[in-house]
């Protein structure tokens, strides 16, 4: 369900066919009345598009030309991805396999020789290295099959595999080729079956090994660089919430043997974390280096440079190959007030993002009172109107019989949710929205079950949503994406001094009401956060991923900030600027992270983009030591009066591209949901 990027061509002719007929529907729809052949026709056509649909769905596997066009588009809904929850303890030592030199060469040559792998950090390679295990299948031996979930990345160590799609064959894979190393981030559906040609040797690693071991390195690594940064005399008056945004700003840096890291006399602006390797402290005496001492893994050098104007007073070279945390005089300033360091107070902050809550007023509106609406006219009329599908359900329009107030309800299988390990993200999701008063977010006015499904009655955001329209226009004027982000900009404010971060940030989850002021739905992967503290889960829509969720470094609230800088280049572009119908190609292009500015996006809006999108999360926009203000008073909103937003009392530009006419007019019409959901009762929706 998670991931369905599809061949981009023939998604593209798809959506064009998909829109003629849609545009031929509303103008015959008089006509349609009398004409029951021609109705007939356009539901056989619909047929065979969906039929279409279902057989061009995209390759996991690189295709042997490897050829990547850079711009291609991104015309499919992007599809989200929730990983399970990670076991706490498990022991590398005990799952480590032992390799030959030769063997490990084999598999680091593939690793650098695939897109994605290669970029993941060494250490993250070294430990795939270590993990491998061997497999070894009998010739016609069947490794994965299409459609089915995987759970395990291979390489190949010996042998030939055919790989076939829908009955085709595609490729033969040999020696040293990766294959399903999607698997290794999240429950992706294979889309290829790969067969043994001949007798095969795999190297394979289960997705459940690596993401435990790799968060549970994260953790301890960023324990101990908060171990590290404690025992800086300049550091101590810091809490740890301070400390952990300083290491979020911090960058790895590498030298080789004998590179001078600081040199005596020159302009200090940097401070320096030994992680790995041995430095040399030297003094120039009467012109001769005199060595002062040794410096090893844990210490540091240069904390004075962050707070004082100073001139280094000694050189410091690397001895053999060393590697460094170091952080910027600049970026430390944005990180931490300096000015007050020893003064200031985290306390309070945490303080006023824990104010109580008004709480949510009580819901009179009862279950049985919700009918369906109904669409009155078209292919579809008399079913119930379908306002969007999603990963995990359906999106009806109720009403109540007597006063005729529009509701839009999310319905989900139960049974799904508890296969997709998905029910902690259900029951916070509820939790979140009925806690949550704010004008940019949905309202939840009522939560029900049954055996089958549960239900959430949301205020109903009649507008439609974001994506549809920036289809429909291809980007929006600068004037519609400003009033847009700052709608987000005020949700995200109310959300995160609240300690929720909200991970799912896209045009699809954005919806219009109908006076055209934006509203965040879909609280599946809103979570709730102390600050200072960091979440290793894998979820979100790839094209608004930030690098450290691919990385499994831990993430926060800045990941929130990330996926604005996505936002605003989807709404003026028309599309993310890291895309690609492979995923695995999307997240290679994040680590790289080089935005591509087309020549008509402004000298503002650019520098948004790149301030947000900046690969170090202590660095970006939003999440430096002013938060949120500090985007509220970029350039690119000059023109927002925030407070006549918060107060409604704007004219949302965004009006315009809402179509009056029935309640659904602004949605995309489905054909009503046939099949049942099995019963479930392991009860785990006790509190929903
Ligand atoms: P996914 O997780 O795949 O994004 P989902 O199943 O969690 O999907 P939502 O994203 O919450 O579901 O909703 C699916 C679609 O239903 C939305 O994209 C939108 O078109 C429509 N929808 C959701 N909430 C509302 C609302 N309050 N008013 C009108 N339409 C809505
Ligand atoms: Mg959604």
């Amino acid at each position: 369900m998670f991931i369905s990027c599809k061949c981009a061509g023939m998604e593209e002719q798809m959506e064009e066919l998909r829109q003629q007929l849609e545009k031929q529907c509303l103008i015959n729809t008089e006509l349609q009345r009398q004409n029951k052949d021609l109705e007939q026709r356009l539901q056989e056509k619909e047929k065979l598009l969906q039929e279409l649909h279902s057989q061009y769905h995209d390759i996991e596997f690189p295709a042997s030309s490897g050829t990547d066009n850079d711009a291609e588009f991104r015309k499919s809904r992007a599809a989200v991805i929730a990983s399970e929850p990670i076991q706490e303890t498990l022991d590398i030592l005990k799952s480590r396999v032992k390799k030959t030199s030769s063997e490990t060469a084999l598999i680091v040559k593939s690793i650098q020789k695939n897109d994605f792998l290669s970029r993941l950090d060494d250490e993250q390679i070294a430990m795939m290295v270590d993990l491998l295990e061997t497999l070894a299948i009998a010739r016609g031996g069947e490794v994965i099959k299409e459609g089915t979930e995987g759970d395990s990345m291979y390489i190949v160590a010996a042998g030939e595999l055919l790989v076939t799609q829908a009955g085709r064959d595609l490729r033969t894979l040999t020696g040293g080729d990766v294959f399903g190393e999607l698997a290794i981030l999240y429950n992706c559906k294979r889309t290829a079956t790969v067969k043994a040609k001949t007798e095969v040797r795999l190297w394979c690693m289960e997705r459940q090994t690596y993401r435990t071991i790799i968060t549970n390195k994260s953790k301890k690594k960023r324990e101990q660089l908060l171990g590290f940064l404690r025992t800086s005399r300049t550091l101590k008056d810091l809490n740890d919430v301070q400390l952990s945004k300083i290491i979020d700003s911090m960058e790895e840096v590498k030298y080789q043997n004998k590179d001078v890291i600081v040199r005596e006399g020159a302009e200090a602006n940097t401070f320096y974390i030994i992680l790995k390797g041995e430095v040399l402290v030297t003094k120039n005496v009467n012109g001769l280096q005199k060595p002062i001492r040794r410096m090893g893994k844990g210490e540091h050098f240069g904390e004075q440079a962050l707070i004082r104007e100073v001139l280094r007073t000694a050189t410091c070279t690397a001895d053999g190959p060393v590697t460094c945390f170091s952080i910027d005089k600049e970026v430390f300033e944005e990180t931490i007030p300096v000015e007050h360091l020893e003064l200031f107070d985290d306390s309070k902050m945490l303080q006023e993002a824990r104010a109580p809550e008004k709480s949510s007023p009580g819901s009179t509106l009862r279950f049985k009172d919700l009918v369906p609406v109904l669409y009155q006219e078209g292919r579809y009329q008399g079913d119930s109107v379908t306002l969007g599908v999603g990963g995990f359900g359906r999106v009806q329009l109720m009403t109540t019989v007597n006063h005729g107030k529009y509701y839009a309800m999310k319905r989900v299988g139960k049974k799904h949710i508890v296969a997709k390990r998905q029910e902690e993200h259900m029951l916070f999701e509820k939790k979140i929205l009925k806690a949550i008063q704010c004008d940019f977010i949905v309202r939840l006015h009522g939560a029900f079950k049954d055996t089958r499904y549960i239900y959430m009655v949301m205020e109903f955001c009649g507008g439609g949503e974001i994506w549809t329209k920036l289809k429909e226009v291809g980007r929006f004027d600068e004037q519609v994406a400003v009033f847009c982000t700052a709608c987000v900009v005020e949700a995200y404010a109310y959300l995160h001094k609240k300690s929720i971060m909200y991970r799912d940030l896209k045009p699809e989850n954005l919806m219009l009401d109908v006076r055209g002021y934006v509203k965040l739905v879909d609280f599946g992967f809103a979570r709730e956060m102390v600050r200072g503290e960091k979440t290793y889960s894998f979820v979100g829509t790839p094209e608004y991923m930030a690098p450290e969720i691919i990385k499994n470094q831990g993430h926060d609230f800045a990941v929130d900030f990330w996926s604005l800088g996505i936002l605003i280049y989807e709404l003026l572009v028309g599309s993310p600027p890291f895309s690609s119908s492979e995923p695995q190609k999307i997240y290679a292009k994040i680590l790289d992270g080089v935005l591509n500015y087309p020549p008509y996006l402004s000298e503002a809006a650019k520098s948004i983009i790149s301030k947000l999108c900046r690969p170090r999360p202590g660095q970006r926009l939003g999440n430096t030591k002013n938060g949120i203000k500090d985007v509220r008073h970029h350039r690119w909103f000059s023109n927002m009066n925030w407070h006549k937003l918060r107060m409604a009392q704007l004219d949302a530009p965004t009006v315009r591209l809402i179509r009056k006419g029935p309640s659904y007019i602004n949605f995309d019409r489905f054909p009503q949901d046939q099949t049942k959901a099995e019963e479930e009762f392991s009860g785990w929706d006790r509190d929903f």
